[in-house]
């Protein structure tokens, strides 16, 4: 079963969060050959397609985790794709999901995933009047506002443009906006990554409620994975997700920020020198994350910061370590 709780900020307080993997058929880029570089997730989608009426009980199923229990909950659905692609799930079939959580009380928070492209003013709106009294927001995969980036590092076949455009229908259809951004994508330095995020967020600032920072993790049969294997790339320190989640806290106190450190302290998730205090920072992104305080994340101690320090002041790059 692909539905899991997890400590969360829910509607900009500490609670908990279902996470339910919808079992459509996936991401179209996927299917069409283009996938984005990092990601994996479209290849554990169904290999035959489930009906729509399965795919409500299966929402239905999950539910069932939260029923009657004390919240704050926020339910997050992921599709491996798009929840608004028609071609993953029918307009009746969202309607009939965001019915069943109107009518669950303890449930403050619906995110849902989208491409840029397939965001559609109706569409939104529909949804946005069926939940009228809980926090919606439509998940976009920004990525970077950077369109070279974008297209280089990350093959995402979205321009920052398109960003713009389906956040503004998400904001007129009567939802927030929730952006997805990745920090190190390939051919970055380290430094250059760090400096991307922070560029895309005051890019992105104007037409986001939420930033989710995405710390790359090595997902299998991925481009980045290829790279991974050649000692060509690193996924991120995770000192260069504190300064970004410090940063970006800092700078804009009235946006949640959200990082959730997937495989911290492993060799194909965010890492500083492999020790066990790398699952400690770990643990103080997530409580910054649920909490939104960032005394989790300032005073941690200096495990392995200067050798990171230096690999950011000089600019290297990942093919120059000799330590990961
Ligand atoms: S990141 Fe999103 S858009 Fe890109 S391939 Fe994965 S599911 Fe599709």
């Amino acid at each position: 079963m692909t539905y899991w709780t997890s400590e969360d900020n829910v509607a900009g307080k500490p609670g908990t969060a279902l996470f339910i993997i919808l079992p459509t058929i996936g991401c179209y880029r996927f299917r069409i050959g283009k996938a984005c570089y990092m990601c994996a997730y479209p290849t554990a989608a169904p290999k035959a397609r489930w009906s729509q009426e399965a795919i409500v009980d299966y929402v239905k199923e999950a539910l069932k985790k939260i029923e009657g229990k004390k919240g704050p909950f926020a339910v997050r659905m992921f599709t491996s794709g798009s929840f608004l692609d028609n071609g993953e799930l029918k307009p009746e079939t969202r309607r009939k999901i965001f019915e069943l959580l109107a009518g669950m009380e303890n449930i403050e928070e619906i995110v849902i995933e989208s491409r840029s492209e397939l965001v559609r003013y109706d569409a939104v709106k529909e949804l946005a009047g069926i939940v009228p009294d809980k926090h919606f927001e439509v998940a976009i995969g920004l990525e970077t506002a950077n369109d070279d980036i974008a297209d280089v590092s990350i093959n995402k076949g979205n321009t920052f443009e398109d960003f713009v455009r389906a956040a503004e229908i998400t904001h007129e259809a009567g939802a927030r906006v929730k952006t997805y951004l990745l920090l190190k994508p390939v051919f970055l330095s380290e430094r250059d990554a760090i400096e991307d995020v922070k560029e895309s967020i005051v890019k992105a600032e104007p037409y986001t409620d939420t930033f989710s920072i995405n710390i790359t993790d090595i997902q299998k049969g991925t481009l980045y994975e290829r790279l991974w294997e050649k000692s060509e790339y690193r996924p991120p320190w995770l000192w260069s997700a504190v300064e970004v989640l410090l940063w970006a806290k800092r700078k804009f106190p009235e946006k949640r920020i959200l990082s959730d450190p997937v495989g911290a302290g492993s060799k194909r998730g965010p890492h500083n020198c492999l020790t066990e205090y790398d699952r400690v920072i770990g643990r103080a992104i997530k409580k910054f994350s649920a909490t939104q305080e960032i005394s989790h994340i300032e005073s941690l101690k200096p495990g392995c910061k200067e050798m990171w320090e230096y690999i950011i002041e000089n600019g290297l790059l990942d093919w120059q370590l000799i330590t990961w």
